[in-house]
């Protein structure tokens, strides 16, 4: 466990082990510097002359560092990283000593074995060759841990025949997309001087925290990152008292580490808290552009994990750990702005008068509207499932959040052609004379909606808190190119570009105002009042998943050059097969446990309780032993309800194992093996409030989540 009283200077720290902008300019040659430059921020082609340059100073600053291996870092499309370590050691010299080496072709190129990664069809049809590619847009860096110390290289993952095998080069795709639509936006109102246009993300990580001795004790969170059984605690989150309460000393020193190392690593990890649930909590970087963010998340998550060992913790990141606690999702805070500093996204202190700004948000309200059914894909993954269309926020159905202002502004454009004024946020008085009078903002928050507008930003808050963030964002940048692209289409064409914008705004407004919804999403009357609207309301991954390849997906990322339909497919069929083999790791474990551990416990239990009725009869054949009795068949009943339970999900995942893989089988996993799980685990919650703590065979959810 690391001391918690070394003392550090976050500036000294912060980015040190990254081979940043700075260092290059630093270290290397003035013209190798200039076309690096010129390669990051316009996407120029880079030279292997150039590249070897690049790779030599890049090895001797790593090895400065202590490493001794290199790896393309990538991100396939199982939601985490993958790497492939190499040492820099080339073959011995005469004099027995190693020479050590990276040349330019090794930094931009790697050749991973593809047929490892799931590659959904794409494999069968073009051989297992796979390469990566450096991204030379999201700076390198050296990870230091247990393992040693190794340069990591951001790297995109594709096919031999080009097609994408990870979620990094679909992603780079979409932001080209964005920005060539939106400059030709900028454009049309006259901006001359813009010349790029990125899409930043911040996304808000939430994560479980427990001890990691109980944590051991717990074969379902080792094998499926939740707990399949696990009856309620006498106290949960009703007192809200952990929301943004005093963070305690050992998750203080944890999370000082965690930050410590993520400042290292250039991840500029902002804010810190307790979340809604007990033993959960958050951390937000500030945002960076979507590569970047994409890839610091990642390493965000690594990093969580990583070092809650080192303190005796376990950090998890499934979207439900615990049944009846409040899940985990990510919040991902998306904007665009120009290189010369301008967000697209910035009403102004009166957008009514901001026709550029209108003329944004109403493309964006319509592409979320036409594609709500595939941003509602890329937030899916089976843990999410637990949270979207459960019982629990946000709510599956898309719909975008204003706020007032906007609103108002929209409205009296739908309703009178033209919008006059807009709302101002007042003075807050606290009524204390010492506090100090702020103005506040023109909006109120609203926590309930899928889609929020917040000031400049849009933040989707469905993702799931262990997926990644890139299809999200791949998606939006992508329908938001797309409704740009429209919008240029027509106005570009118009003789009378003022009068054009104004009716096109009006248009978009009128056409998918119903999207818009400003109350309580976590309603019962929300989900009534968007059926009638006509808004999707898709509650689960399986039936999230055909979205992804629909006639109108593949028109759209084929019109952008993100995803062509084979790429689609493959996704498709690789999700399906995901969902089916988590379900079953999940079932299978349910099997283990309760067969190897639960079943017994219980029967040791029933035995304890038979012979202290046969004890206590014989010592005094007219005492009351008639709780004995009672327990003894209200636990034996119970015993047999969980012993048929586990024959038949025994039998009905077997069945499943047996299924071709496709969208058959996931659909099998959720109606009939979940629905089993479930059968399984009703009766085992309720062995778990009458057995004896003591021979219950692990930690509770009052053990895990109030003893931290
Ligand atoms: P909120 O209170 O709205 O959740 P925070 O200030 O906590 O806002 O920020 C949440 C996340 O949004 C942070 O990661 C922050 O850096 C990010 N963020 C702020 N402004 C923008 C922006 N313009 N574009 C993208 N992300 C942003
Ligand atoms: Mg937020």
């Amino acid at each position: 466990m690391e001391k918690s009283t070394e003392y550090f200077n976050v500036a000294d720290i912060f980015g040190e082990n990254v081979f940043s902008d700075a260092v290059m300019q630093e270290r290397l040659p003035k013209k190798t510097y200039q076309k690096m430059k010129q390669t990051i921020s316009e996407g120029k082609e880079l030279d292997l002359a150039t590249a070897d340059v690049v790779a030599h100073e890049m090895k001797e600053w790593a090895i400065e560092k202590g490493a001794t291996h290199y790896t393309h870092w990538f991100q396939p499309m199982t939601g985490v990283t993958a790497e492939k370590h190499d040492s820099f050691i080339t073959a011995p010299k005469e004099n027995g000593k190693v020479l050590m080496s990276f040349s330019g072709k090794e930094l931009i190129k790697g050749e991973p074995d593809a047929s490892s990664f799931p590659s959904g069809g794409l494999r069968a049809t073009f051989e297992a060759r796979g390469y990566t590619a450096w991204d030379c847009t999201s700076p390198a860096f050296v990870r230091q841990d247990a393992a040693g110390a190794t340069l990591c290289i951001p790297t995109a993952f594709c096919s031999y025949t080009g097609e994408a095998l990870d979620q990094k080069t679909p992603l780079l795709r979409s932001m080209e997309a964005v920005d060539k639509q939106a400059i030709r936006l900028l454009r049309l109102f006259g901006n001359t001087t813009s010349k790029k246009v990125t899409a930043s993300v911040g996304p808000e990580q939430e994560y479980f925290i427990v001890d990691r001795e109980k944590y051991l004790k717990r074969k379902d969170l080792i094998f499926t990152g939740r707990t399949l059984f696990g009856a309620m605690p006498p106290k949960g989150q009703e007192m809200d008292d952990h929301y943004f309460g005093a963070i305690r000393e050992r998750i203080a020193a944890y999370m000082r580490d965690v930050n410590k190392e993520l400042w290292k690593l250039g991840v500029s990890a902002k804010t810190q808290h307790n979340e809604v649930a007990p033993a959960q909590h958050e951390l937000a970087p500030i945002y960076a552009t979507a590569n970047v963010a994409v890839d610091h998340n990642q390493l965000v998550m690594e990093t969580l994990k990583k070092v809650a060992g080192r303190h005796g913790l376990q950090c998890l990141l499934h979207e439900k750990p615990f049944a009846g606690v409040n899940g985990s999702g990510k919040h991902n805070n998306w904007s665009i702005t120009t290189d010369d500093g301008i967000n697209l996204l910035d009403p102004g202190v009166t957008p009514h008068e901001n026709v550029q700004f209108l003329l944004v948000l109403t493309c964006i309200l319509k592409a979320v509207d036409i594609h709500a059914d595939l941003l509602r894909e890329s937030a899916a993954d089976v843990g999410n499932d637990h949270r979207l269309g459960a019982n629990e926020a946000p709510p599956a159905i898309i719909s975008v959040f204003l706020g007032e202002q906007l609103e108002d502004v929209l409205s009296q454009l739908i309703s009178t052609g033209s919008a006059t004024h807009s709302l101002k946020g007042g003075k807050l008085e606290t009524g204390v004379t010492t506090l100090p009078d702020f103005m506040k903002d023109a909006t109120d928050r609203n926590r309930t909606s899928p889609f929020a507008f917040t000031g400049n930003k849009f933040e989707f808050r469905m993702v799931g808190s262990q997926d990644s963030i890139a299809q999200p964002n791949i998606v939006l940048n992508t329908i938001v190119a797309e409704a740009f692209a429209e919008a240029c289409d027509f106005l570009e064409k118009a003789d009378n570009f003022d009068a054009a914008v104004h009716d096109l705004i009006k248009r978009y407004a009128t056409e998918h105002y119903r999207v818009v919804f400003n109350g309580n999403g976590y309603s019962e009357e929300w989900v009534a009042e968007a059926g009638r609207r006509g808004l999707p309301n898709i509650t689960s991954m399986v039936d999230a998943i055909p979205a992804l390849n629909t006639e109108k997906a593949v028109k759209l990322f084929e019109k952008f050059g993100v995803f062509t339909k084979a790429e689609l497919d493959s996704r498709v069929e690789i999700e399906y097969e995901t969902y089916a083999k988590e379900i079953n790791i999940e079932a299978k474990a349910m099997i283990d446990i309760a067969g190897k551990q639960i079943i017994p416990a219980v029967i040791k239990y029933t035995t304890a309780l038979a012979t202290s009725l046969s004890s206590v009869k014989n010592a005094c054949s007219g005492a009351d032993t008639s709780v004995q009795e009672e327990l003894l068949t209200e636990v034996s009943s119970l015993l047999a309800k969980t012993r048929a339970a586990l024959v038949k999900l025994e039998k009905v995942t077997d069945q499943g194992v047996h299924m071709e893989e496709g969208r058959e089988q996931a659909v099998y996993y959720r109606d009939e093996v979940k629905s089993a799980m479930d059968a399984l685990r009703a009766p085992v919650d309720k062995l778990e409030m009458i057995v004896d703590k003591d021979m219950w065979p692990m930690p509770s959810y009052g053990d895990l989540i109030f003893e931290v």
